[in-house]
Formats: C-alpha cells, structure tokens, sequence
C-alpha cells in the first residue's frame, strides 16, 4: 500500500482506504469554482463530534463571498447545516438540552459560547469563537474540515449540538438555521409583533419568509410582503402572507408606501427590513405608524446612502438591528419548527445538488432561480 501524500498542505490518496479520507469543496479565491479536494478525516480526540453531512444550504454570505476578493481562503463553506452523528468522542454524552447522543442521530450543531468574552458575560451574541463554515483554519491541521460543504465535519470539544428529533424531516429541521433563528432573535430584541400587530416584511428571500412565519408565530394579525418576483410572491401567500406587493407593479418607493398606508392606514406596526436594499431603510421609516418599530436584518454590508433619519425621533421609533444567532434561537427556533409551523416551510427548499454540483448550486443563489439551494450529501 501506498503512503498517504500531502501536497500543498492537502492529503491526496495513495492507495489508502477510502474510509480514511473524504472529499469537500474548498473556496479557492473570489470568482473561481469550488475546487473538490480530498482530505484525512481526522482522528477523534475524547471531546470531539464527528459529523457525516446530510444537507447543506448556500447562504447569500457565500454567494457574496464568491466575488469578494478579500474573503478568506482556502475555506470550506456551509454554515447552514445539518448531519448526523459518525463518531462521538468518549465525553460527547449529550446535546445540549441533556439528550443522549447516539452514533446515527441527526444532529444541528454550532460553536459553544467562549463563556469568558465580554459578549458572553452580557448574555450577547459570542464574537470570540470559530463559526462553523465562515472562520478561515489552518490548511494543514485537523481542523480544517470545518463547513458542510465537505462530506465530514469535525466539531470542537464541546460543541453546541441539538438532536433533531425523529419525526422532523431533514428540510424541515435545517429550515430551522436558515434565517428563522436570526429573525427571532430580532423579534425577540424588538419585542414585537404584539399579538394583533401589523407588520410589513420588505423582501422575501429566505430571511424575509423567516420574519414571515416568526411574526405569525408571534400572533401578527397581518403581515404584508413586499418583493419579487411573483413566484417568490406566490410562496409568501402558502407560508401565510395576508397581503403582496409587487415590486414590478409598485416599482417605486412612493408608490409602494402609498400602498401600504392604503392597507394599512396609519402604516405598519413593525417594520422588518430583510431585502438588503440600500435604500430600504428610509423607505421602511416612512411606512411604519407613529410610534411603531423598526427592525433591520437584510443590509448587513457596508454602504452609504442618503437617508432622513428624522423619522426615528420624530415619529417616536424603535429601531434595532441583528446578525447572526445565539445557540438559545437555534433550540427556540427548531422547536417551533417541530410545534408551531403548520404551512409547508420545506418548499423553501427549491433545488437540491449532489456534493459534486457544488458551484450550480452556488450559482443557482447568484442567478436568483433558487429560494433556498442546497448541497444533499445524499445525492450522488
Ligand atoms: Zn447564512
Ligand atoms: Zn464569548
């Protein structure tokens, strides 16, 4: 038998079993494809979790980063993700509400709090800890294999893992990582919808249908969706949308504040930004009530804008931002996935590749023809 060779910092094979390695897609550089590359699945020291992927999605900060000539490489992608369980370490017991873990159980999983940064002792979103598929590692270290867009994933010694439960299918439970935990963790900061509220949602890609079905969960009297095009609109409605507006039909910003005063009269309780648009925010801060809130999810990239901000003070506003989930949205938003959710939120998943058809898939985000693409490990 051959001995295994490293070039370049990666393992290749050389004659060794093909249990000892496995392929993922390593981000190369800003626009260039994925390249698929082999690496050793790593030994499994008594705190690690190793994890075989079942489905991956492409997140708008991959389609991003694929043209950012400053996003960290070689890396390998895949943030939203769940797989199951190939190899526990000898103290991985248990997941984090106390279940018993099991070699086979399908798992959701992210990095624990670091426990001791400033964040943590705030009770604030943990900055100081590797994020699973976004933080760049040492190409020539165990622990590359760190996002799911590879066949494996190592997880830390005590990772923040969650048994997804029997009964949920595998779409519905990523379903639960893929903007929904974000958004409720921005309703929950805001304290909003109020039961009975109405609320405008500007966007409807997967963050915008997130802030959809949280706000219903939340008791939203109405929620109104605004973007395009109409067969994204047409979802909206089967995952609860009272009211569309077309932005092809009302290309302006007046004109679609002039829509939502119509159904709305005094405008929107809430106001929930998750288009990224630059000029969104001071089209929101026109729609929303005398008194109301305004969240913002969608322009996390920096960008510069003429806006009035007058109407914060003015109109006596609530505004607030989030990015990101604490590991308390995950659990949250996953168990209201499995209790709550009765619309039929797995159709967001609109195309599925094979591990190997990696790049359509990123493409498939780019183009827009996909809600929410994904990588299924399963497919060959
Ligand atoms: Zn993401
Ligand atoms: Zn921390």
């Amino acid at each position: 038998m051959q001995p295994m060779a490293i070039e370049d910092g990666y393992f290749h094979l050389g004659g060794a079993s093909v249990s000892d390695t496995c392929l993922a897609a390593v981000f190369v550089g800003a626009e260039s494809p994925l390249e698929l590359q082999e690496f050793k699945i790593p030994d499994v020291k008594p705190g690690n979790i190793l994890i075989k992927m079942n489905m991956a999605a492409v997140c708008g900060t991959d389609a991003h980063n694929w043209y950012n000539p400053e996003a960290p490489n070689p890396i390998i992608w895949g943030h939203e993700n769940i797989g199951q369980i190939a190899k526990l370490g000898s103290q991985a017991k248990r997941d984090i509400l106390g279940m018993p873990l099991h070699e086979g159980d399908r798992v959701l999983f992210h990095s624990a709090p670091c426990g001791h940064c400033y964040n943590c002792i705030m009770s604030l979103r943990c900055t100081n800890s590797i994020h699973y598929g976004n933080s760049k590692v040492d190409r020539n270290s165990d622990t590359m294999l760190r996002g799911g867009f590879g066949e494996y994933m190592l997880l830390d010694p005590d990772p923040a893992i969650i048994r997804v439960p029997d009964e949920m299918s595998t779409e519905r439970a990523l379903m639960s990582v893929i903007g929904n935990h974000t958004v409720m963790g921005g309703l929950r900061k805001i304290d909003g919808p109020t039961q009975g509220d109405t609320v405008v949602v500007q966007g409807v890609g997967p963050i915008g249908m997130g802030a959809l079905i949280q706000s219903n969960v939340r008791g939203a009297a109405a929620v109104i969706m605004i973007g395009g095009p109409s067969h994204r609109l047409d979802l909206a409605k089967e995952l609860g949308a009272t009211q569309v507006i077309d932005i092809h039909e009302y290309p302006t910003p007046e004109a679609r504040i002039r829509r939502v005063k119509e159904l709305t009269g005094a405008g929107p309780d809430l106001v929930i930004e998750a288009s990224g648009a630059k000029t969104s925010v001071h089209e929101g801060l026109q729609m929303v009530r005398y008194g109301g809130k305004y969240l913002v999810i969608g322009l996390i990239l920096p960008t510069s804008v003429e806006m009035d901000p007058s109407a914060i003070a003015a109109k006596d506003l609530i505004v607030a931002g989030v990015v990101g989930s604490k590991v308390e949205n995950i659990i949250r938003s996953m168990r209201v996935m499995q209790s709550r959710i009765d619309v039929p939120i797995e159709k967001m998943i609109t195309h599925q590749y094979p591990l190997a058809n990696v790049n359509e898939a990123l493409q498939s985000h780019v183009d827009l023809s996909a809600m929410v693409p994904v990588v299924n490990h399963t497919l060959s």
